[in-house]
């Protein structure tokens, strides 16, 4: 049997890139999947297909990070619909780069609301639900360790901001038995940064090993520490970036 046969896990931002990966590593690892998008009704439903393939549960709902209700919604409908929750994994994010002086109070605000208080908002609906052995996994980036290149002060402040989130969220639920864990990946094959795009080189040239990692290799670490091998791993941060921040 696999390690999470019996637990539930809600994973914003599901429908692509790493967040799939995570929806269905979980599934295949064993757990139910409920799950968020915002724009993409069809490729959520595709990963729903496939979780049901493998003989899961699965879930999708659309609800945008950006707005709080929605997403406290979902995850109060998740818990709902599968009975509990065990594996929390805040992963919906969004990059918005550029010279600090040119970024808009709108910009500022969208990728705050969705990067920090998104992330947040679903751990403090989620723990309501969450009973010893719950798992908190927060995906933050490379970018909060290593602001290697110029236009990443509104992302790395994001980014950097689950930092904090982690740590605190470790120390209160720490003795209730459920553990937060932060997993920062370095330059990551998918839409939002496609590893043939204008500034891939220059990202592989920032890592150690030289290329890309694959999303899969970021929900390797996830399912490491969703399962019982995390058990002992709290308020840590766990580099999944190729040797970015090296
Ligand atoms: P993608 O843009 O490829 O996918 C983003 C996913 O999040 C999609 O499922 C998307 O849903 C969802 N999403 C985006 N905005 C919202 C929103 N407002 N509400 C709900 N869902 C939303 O991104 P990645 O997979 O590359 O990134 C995932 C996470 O990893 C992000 O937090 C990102 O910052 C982080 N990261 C990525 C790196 C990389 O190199 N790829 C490097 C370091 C960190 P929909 O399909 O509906 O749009």
């Amino acid at each position: 049997t696999a390690g999470l046969d019996g637990k539930v896990a809600f994973v914003t931002g599901g429908s692509r890139g790493i967040g799939e990966a995570v929806a269905l590593r979980l599934a295949e690892d064993g757990a139910d999947v409920a799950l968020t998008y915002r724009n993409s009704p069809v490729r959520a439903a595709d990963v729903v297909d496939r979780i049901k393939a493998l003989g899961r549960r699965a879930w999708a709902v659309q609800a945008d990070s950006a707005d709080p209700v929605a997403v406290r919604a979902a995850v109060g409908q998740a818990a709902a619909e599968f009975g509990r929750l065990d594996i929390v994994v805040n992963n919906a994010g969004i990059g918005v780069f550029g010279p600090v002086e040119d970024l808009s109070l709108e910009d500022i605000d969208r990728v705050l609301n969705i990067n920090v208080r998104a992330p947040l908002v679903v751990a403090q609906a989620a723990v309501q639900h969450m009973v010893a052995g719950g798992r908190i996994i927060n995906i933050g980036s490379c970018m909060a360790e290593r602001v290697a290149f110029p236009g990443g002060s509104l992302y790395s402040t994001s980014k950097t901001a689950l930092t904090g989130l982690t740590r605190a969220l470790a120390r209160e639920l720490g003795p209730r038995g459920i553990t937060a864990n932060l997993v920062h990946p370095g330059p990551t094959e998918t839409e939002m940064n496609p590893a043939e795009g204008p500034a891939a080189d220059m990202q592989k040239g920032l890592t150690a090993l030289g290329h890309y990692g694959q999303p899969s290799d970021v929900a390797a670490t996830v399912a490491h520490l969703a399962g019982e091998s995390g058990r002992y791993i709290t308020g840590a941060t766990i580099a999944v970036d190729g040797g970015f921040a090296a």
